[in-house]
């Protein structure tokens, strides 16, 4: 038994120090970023900010409202072609720049994911997603999707430390995401004592794929627009979100009535509501790893992705960031041990 004894740190350990700027308003902040992805060499540009793959959150609905935006979403895997060739039948060309294929590691998901990229071959992401991505299963799956699409993107998790995300890139992923344990719904932490402080995760991951000129995504976390920030200001190229994007028209989840309020259902992907939902419920051998929660109404998410893109923005103008490129370079954290004043917060 080891232990390691250096801090790790969460996003509710730092705050921003602000710096000198010739910024004089958050509009002068472009948010948009171009990656050149190592393995299929293709250049993608928009605001990295990611729905995640779950099935409240990765929707069409959600999908179209995000590209308005210049933002991406990774739909859920449990969408049928038919429901695919619909969305996609009017789809402008744009589309296919902000949405991704996500899939998991068994051969049928493998059979799923070729038949629907021969279907649609405008399509060109594809995240490949499993609980853990320790498991030489996965480096060997990763690796044969790279073999039969060497022109796709690929992203790759979850994982949190910085040989593993080597290892994937190395394997054949594009971009690795990043974070265990960290979810909203999740509960991974409580269930297996797994785990990694995310913003840490996130820091030293990034520098791992930087190294190799890949990419990371921090995944899972965010709690508001600045936890958004300090993915970024560590190092993430990308943030992905689930909860934050729940609850709105666009997500997914039943609508709930409760004493004259409405809430929308939100629950992780293994979930027992999720299992129930998809795969006949909680296999034997397994626990559920997630929470099912209700989560208030909250409107068209328009408002929210202004809401968290008009503070990443602020985030830069109070560091002198003008793009969010140069974010991580004017990012000094500060230890703290207090966020914001709860008194007024009921
Ligand atoms: P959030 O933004 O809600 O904090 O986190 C979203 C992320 O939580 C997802 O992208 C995914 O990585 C993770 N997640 C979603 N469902 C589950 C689940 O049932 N269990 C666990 N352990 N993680 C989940």
């Amino acid at each position: 038994m080891r232990i390691e004894s250096d801090i790790k740190l969460g996003f509710k350990d730092v705050l921003f120090r602000p710096k000198r700027s010739t910024l004089r308003s958050r509009s002068q902040v472009s948010l948009q970023r171009t990656f050149r992805f190592m393995h299929s060499g293709r250049e993608w540009t928009g605001v990295p900010v990611i729905a995640a793959n779950m099935d409240t959150v990765g929707t069409f609905e959600i999908a179209k409202a995000l590209a308005e935006h210049d933002m991406l979403t990774a739909l859920h895997k449990h969408y049928t072609e038919q429901e695919w060739d619909t969305f996609l039948k009017d789809a402008d060309e744009d589309i296919y720049n902000r949405i991704m294929v996500s899939s998991g590691t068994s051969d049928k998901d493998f059979a799923k994911l070729t038949s629907l990229l021969e279907r649609h071959p405008k399509l060109y992401f594809i995240c490949i997603d499993v609980a853990n991505g320790y498991s030489e299963h996965f480096v060997s799956f990763v690796t044969r999707v790279r073999q039969a699409f060497p022109d796709k993107v690929i992203i790759a998790g979850n994982v949190v430390t910085g040989e593993m995300v080597e290892e994937l890139l190395l394997g054949g992923a594009d971009v690795v995401k990043v974070g265990i344990g960290p979810g909203s719904v999740c509960t991974t932490r409580v269930k297996t004592g797994v785990g990694y402080p995310q913003l840490s995760a996130i820091i030293e991951c990034a520098d791992a794929a930087h190294g190799l000129s890949g990419q990371i995504i921090g995944d899972g976390g965010c709690t508001c627009a600045g936890d958004v920030s300090k993915g970024f200001g560590g190092g993430a190229d990308f943030m992905m979100l689930g909860g934050m994007l729940a609850g709105h028209d666009e997500s997914g989840g039943e609508i709930v009535e409760e004493n004259g309020k409405t809430f929308k259902q939100f629950y992780g992907m293994s979930s027992s509501t999720a299992m129930d939902k998809h795969s006949g419920g909680v296999a034997g051998y397994r626990a559920s790893e997630g929470k099912t929660v209700k989560v208030p109404y909250r409107g068209p998410v328009v408002n929210t992705v202004q809401d968290i893109l008009g503070g990443v923005r602020s985030t830069c103008t109070y560091v002198g960031a003008a793009q969010l490129k140069e974010l991580t370079k004017r990012t000094t954290f500060i230890r703290v041990q207090e966020q914001e004043n709860r008194i007024f917060n009921g």
